[in-house]
């Protein structure tokens, strides 16, 4: 959906064709956290995109509510680490992308960011500066900003395959009818492998994530907190995600009451609170899982015509803006405004 507005604002004539509901997978069931969970842990590539994501979303967000009338809670709530084990990385990582991060050693000072934390946690790392948006928001506004724009769209459309002629791509077929097209850029997540073959093929695959959503009080708890993998995501009005599993077990989006002992478990050591509180809802995801969680964004080597944009693993929401930017350059035969290199087809992944 960004891919389609960002060329769409460049003059392009866009068609989305969409196998659901607009924005109905994991796009709708992430937790929108605008920030890789250990951004430490990933590649410069991965990187690069996040922090030139952070400055676009301020902004973005505040047109998809102009065009949309939908407010995305695109909100400051920081994020903090309770673990300590990978300080010096995660201080090297913060001087290198000139993020504020805090050590907290202090028991009293870390309860003042989060008084609802657990007594037992004393000390973390702190960034004050992380944003969370809404994820469900998010794709409202989308489709409120493609018919404002009067970008075009068919849902429950599933794509079957590609037309592609002498090397030439022609357009792609659905149940429905041939829609003709000079260029197409596939941008269908986890989904994303199965359109191309080609010698090397685009090795995106479904990661489930599992998600429970306790209904709470709004302001009770204020920050977003990480702590062994596990994280809480606390929402505007009360709410708070607790995610997420990682799953590999095809495109299948079971919920399981594994998962629910296992979130819930984890986010009451953290949050003590949320002992008390009642979850109203579990949901899964499928990401487009990569080995390294580095997007494929490049035309495709043997295909003229054809693009991909796909493949963000566990931080689709905040590399997305970045990557339509660079997908949009690459699309329209622009300079690029990032080294494209990272995220061709032929890169490591
Ligand atoms: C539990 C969970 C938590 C997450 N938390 C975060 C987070 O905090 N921050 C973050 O940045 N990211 C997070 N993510 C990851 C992020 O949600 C994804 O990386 C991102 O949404 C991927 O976007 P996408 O558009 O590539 O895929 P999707 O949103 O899955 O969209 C792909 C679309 O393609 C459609 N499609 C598939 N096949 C076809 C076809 N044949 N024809 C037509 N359409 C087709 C699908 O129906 C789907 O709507 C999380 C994901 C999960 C599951």
């Amino acid at each position: 959906m960004l891919t389609a507005r960002e060329l769409h604002k460049a003059g392009v004539e866009v068609l989305v064709i969409e196998r659901g509901p607009l924005g109905g997978e994991s796009s709708w069931a992430g937790g929108g956290i605008i920030s890789p969970l250990y951004p430490w842990r990933y590649s410069r590539s991965v990187n690069r995109l996040a922090e030139t994501s952070k400055t676009i979303y301020p902004g973005l967000a505040q047109q998809l509510q102009h065009e949309s009338g939908v407010d995305c809670e695109l909100i400051s709530s920081g994020l903090l680490f309770t673990d300590l084990q990978e300080q010096p990385q995660a201080e090297s990582w913060a001087r290198e992308w000139s993020v504020d991060l805090q050590v907290i050693t202090d028991a009293h000072q870390i309860h003042e960011i989060e008084p609802q934390l657990s007594t037992a946690i004393d000390s973390g790392l702190w960034l004050p500066d992380i944003m969370q948006i809404r994820n469900p928001k998010l794709v409202k506004a989308m489709k409120g900003s493609f018919e404002a724009l009067g970008i075009k769209y068919f849902e429950h459309t599933p794509v079957q395959e590609l037309v592609v002629e002498a090397g030439v791509i022609k357009g792609v077929k659905t149940a429905t009818g041939t829609y003709a097209a000079d260029k197409v850029v596939i941008a269908s997540g986890a989904w994303s492998a199965g359109f191309i073959k080609h010698e090397k093929n685009v090795a995106v695959e479904p990661v489930k994530g599992q998600m429970i959503m306790f209904r709470g009080e709004p302001g009770l708890i204020k920050r977003m907190v990480l702590s062994s993998g596990h994280y809480i995501i606390p929402r505007k009005d009360g709410r708070v995600l607790a995610g997420s599993t990682l799953e590999r077990t095809g495109f299948d989006k079971t919920i399981t009451e594994d998962a629910t002992v296992e979130l819930r478990r984890a986010a009451v050591e953290i949050i003590p609170a949320l002992d008390d509180m009642e979850i109203e809802r579990q949901w899964a995801g499928l990401r487009p899982g990569t080995e390294q969680g580095i997007p494929y964004i490049c035309s495709h080597p043997a295909i003229e015509g054809l693009y991909i944009n796909a493949g963000h693993y566990r931080n689709g929401v905040v590399l997305g803006a970045a990557s339509v930017r660079l997908m949009a350059e690459i699309v329209l035969g622009q300079s690029t405004s990032l080294d494209p290199a990272p995220y061709a087809l032929d890169a490591a992944h």
